[in-house]
């Protein structure tokens, strides 16, 4: 079958706006785009979008699903470890067999708002799994691991991910939590076995200042508040550091780690980002919630492989991806050049670039995945109409070849 995705307008990163055009998908791949003109009723199945603006789904980079529910329990905390103790003891309380309803729940306002990818963290041993299968949204699925849960490597449900590369709407990542949840001895492990099964992996980084002063050695809230309260303190074997010079020591093969946060860094870190190229995922909103300082705008909407995430319920006022948008508009706006732009390419081909799969989606150009969105056109600019849109403007959303939202 092959379809034409007939619009207005087509944006997509790196072009020029396309007018009165449409983007032809055979099966699930995008062949071309064509003038609306050449296009003829018997060959193609149209799908007219009339006065909407076109353009690659959304890839909102991280996101925890299962953690929709703190957001009603959570109550107001003073500090990065004051919130996570709350996380700690919530999840410790809470009944697992919901956590599936929750998935779902998160899923139809990712999808709502025209996201198309997630990059989602699972910390519940696969709760989440077939929830995502069945929206048959495309994911890149990072398997969270801790200093207490990292036996779950050898789990029924890990092994299957590694062994099970059939599924082409997933791909699987292994995420260790973050420098304050394991030791350094783990962290080894985890990249020694990723690198064994060529898995890409994912991180949360210099996402407190607790973090940093934690891995500098300096007086930090996580080991006067978190470590006592769960009676156990990982190890860091390595000098004082930075989280990320830490994490560079570490990673000796250069393995293809997403740094998620970043909003803490040093000059040096900037250093080695720029040299390393690790891919960065900023959540500024979520950062702002944590009462931590926003990532440094300027530097990461200028970088190569910016994504752009919501992070979970449990640290946000919404997972409404239009939202994150929004706020890092209003952010960026003063800061940079061509700012409308630039969002569009963080809020696609950047989070691609970010998660290690711009190869498959994140533009509209031949050979990539169907992933295609469309809004309402609400005004003359076509990147300024996608910033200014909201849930009801949704027009279609298209994963892999197949429309799952039309209006
Ligand atoms: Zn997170």
């Amino acid at each position: 079958m092959i379809q034409a995705i007939k619009a207005k307008i087509i944006v997509t990163p790196g072009h020029a706006p396309i007018k009165d055009s449409a983007v032809i998908v055979k099966n699930n791949i995008i062949e071309k785009i064509i003038p609306s003109t050449e296009l003829k009723n018997n060959y193609y199945q149209i799908i007219d979008l009339k006065n909407s603006v076109v353009l690659p789904g959304f890839i909102n980079s991280h996101i925890h699903l299962e953690l929709h529910w703190v957001q009603k329990l959570l109550e107001p905390f003073k500090s990065f470890p004051s919130w996570l103790n709350q996380i700690i003891k919530l999840k410790k309380n809470f009944n697992n067999s919901k956590i599936p309803y929750w998935v779902n729940k998160s899923l139809n306002e990712c999808i709502n708002s025209g996201v198309t990818t997630i990059g989602e963290i699972s910390s519940y041993d696969g709760l989440d799994y077939k929830p995502i299968l069945d929206k048959k949204i495309r994911a890149v699925y990072f398997y969270e691991l801790t200093n207490s849960t990292l036996k779950n490597i050898e789990n029924k449900f890990f092994q299957s991910l590694i062994r099970n590369k059939t599924n082409p709407l997933i791909n699987f990542r292994i995420f260790p939590h973050s420098i304050y949840s394991l030791d350094t001895k783990s962290l080894k492990r985890i990249l020694a076995f990723a690198k064994k099964h060529n898995i890409k992996l994912g991180m949360h980084l210099s996402e407190s200042i607790d973090e940093v002063k934690y891995s500098k050695r300096k007086r930090n809230n996580f080991e006067k508040e978190v470590f006592p309260k769960t009676s156990y303190k990982p190890t860091i074997e390595t000098k004082p550091t930075t989280p990320l010079e830490y994490l560079d020591t570490l990673n000796r093969n250069r393995q293809h780690i997403t740094l998620i946060h970043m909003n803490n860094l040093s000059q040096n870190d900037f250093k080695i980002l720029t040299k390393k190229e690790y891919p960065v995922i900023i959540c500024p909103r979520s950062n702002l919630y944590l009462n931590q300082k926003l990532p440094n705008i300027k530097f990461f909407m200028n970088y190569m492989k910016t994504g752009l995430g919501t992070d979970g319920l449990s640290s946000n006022l919404s997972i409404n991806f239009l939202d994150e948008i929004n706020f890092l508009y209003l952010n960026a706006k003063k800061i940079i050049n061509n700012p409308e732009e630039k969002i569009l390419s963080i809020a696609t081909i950047g989070g691609a670039k970010a998660l290690g799969i711009d190869n498959e989606v994140g533009t509209i150009e031949k050979g990539k995945k169907a992933d295609i969105i469309a809004f309402d056109l609400l005004n003359k600019n076509p990147y300024l109409s996608i910033i200014h849109s909201k849930k009801r403007n949704l027009k279609m959303s298209m994963i892999n070849g197949k429309i799952i939202k039309l209006r």
